[in-house]
């Protein structure tokens, strides 16, 4: 099969024929027909997560079943899934609690084994994690669900626990951010969106966002405060580095709740996080890991009524090829939405 091969840390990635996967006990194996390109690749193309090379990036998919390994009950060939991008292990204390976005054993595409930049993938715990698509979702829409899209769900509605009327600021209008979005505008929130990229922040107030804030070097707590009188009830980092942290964080009132989604590897040590401001006016520093298969029904009903448009937020569909190309750079694209990747092209 074609596949995006990286060889080492930061090399150029290249497309080449590799074996095809075969479905291990209690997985299956996918054929690729979309699969979103997302910061967390571009971390493990970097060497910020621990990968075994020659390796195969790509988390956020969608496919069609075409093989099943033993053992698996509730999947055929022919079936059209999605999947979480954190596969739990489906036994352990925290997967039989629906809780499997913390599994200890979990397994995820394009880290712990090869992902979705190629033809065919192996997935792992088939029965406990794999998602059917409903006919009127499409598989680019699908895709973009697989991380960014249910992180910014999971983010706003299972940890911030957003409420009708409440401002939300998120900073960073990638893919998770723009979805965050569009999860804050779906709940009744006002929305305050932040960038340093003016086009993302076209595509952000276009999706609701009341307010945008363009971070070229200002105060953007301060501007946030000036908008929303006096702070967000909530904020999510969406970027993950210690000043869009930061900017969160002081961007909320008093007593309001801050979500961490944006990963921030200690690569240039741990950041400075403003704990005082946490203490003094007891605010709530929430982390966000994904999003366990068993929260997807109410997410995906929401999607099948057209609630939640995920396609929406799809900029552009590119080839393996491309993919390739974009991987090394993806930290700097001024991208306005989410790419997504069709390994047939
Ligand atoms: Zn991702
Ligand atoms: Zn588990």
């Amino acid at each position: 099969m074609r596949a995006v091969v990286v060889d080492s840390v930061g090399a150029r990635p290249r497309v080449r024929e590799v074996a095809e996967p075969t479905a291990p006990s209690g997985g299956v194996v996918l054929r690729v027909t979309a699969t979103g390109v997302c910061r967390s690749d571009w971390h493990a193309w970097a060497g910020h997560d621990e990968v075994a090379f020659p390796h195969v990036p790509g988390h956020e998919l969608a496919g069609v079943v075409v093989e099943v390994g033993t053992g698996v009950a509730r999947w055929r060939p022919g079936d059209r899934v999605t999947v979480p991008f954190v596969c739990g292990c489906g036994r352990c204390e925290w997967c039989r609690a629906g809780e499997a976005q913390v599994c200890p054993d979990q397994q995820q595409p394009g880290f712990t084994h090869w992902g979705s930049f190629a033809e065919y993938v192996a997935l792992h715990a088939a029965d406990p994690n794999l998602v059917r698509i409903p006919d009127g979702v499409d598989d680019t829409a699908a895709a973009a669900l697989g991380c960014r899209f249910a992180t910014a769900y999971r983010a706003l509605v299972g940890r911030a626990r957003v409420a009708e009327g409440e401002w939300v600021t998120v900073v960073g209008a990638g893919g998770v951010g723009l979805s965050a979005v569009m999860v804050a505008r779906s709940l009744g929130a006002r929305v305050v969106a932040v960038d340093r990229n003016p086009e993302a922040l076209a595509v952000a107030a276009g999706l609701g966002a009341e307010h945008t804030v363009h971070a070229d070097g200002r105060d953007v707590p301060a501007a946030v405060v000036d908008l929303t009188r006096g702070g967000s009830s909530v904020a999510v980092d969406a970027v993950g580095s210690e000043q869009t942290c930061a900017d969160s964080i002081l961007s909320l009132r008093r007593r309001g709740r801050h979500v961490q989604v944006g990963l921030l590897p200690p690569v240039d040590g741990h950041p400075r996080v403003p704990m005082a401001r946490a203490i003094g006016w007891e605010l709530d520093l929430l982390g966000s890991h994904g999003m366990a298969a068993a929260d997807y029904p109410a997410m995906m009903a929401l999607v099948e009524r057209g609630s939640l448009q995920p396609q929406r937020l799809v900029e552009r569909t590119i080839g393996l090829e491309e993919a390739a190309a974009l991987l090394p750079v993806f930290d700097r694209a001024t991208v306005a939405g989410i790419t997504v990747v069709d390994p047939a092209r």
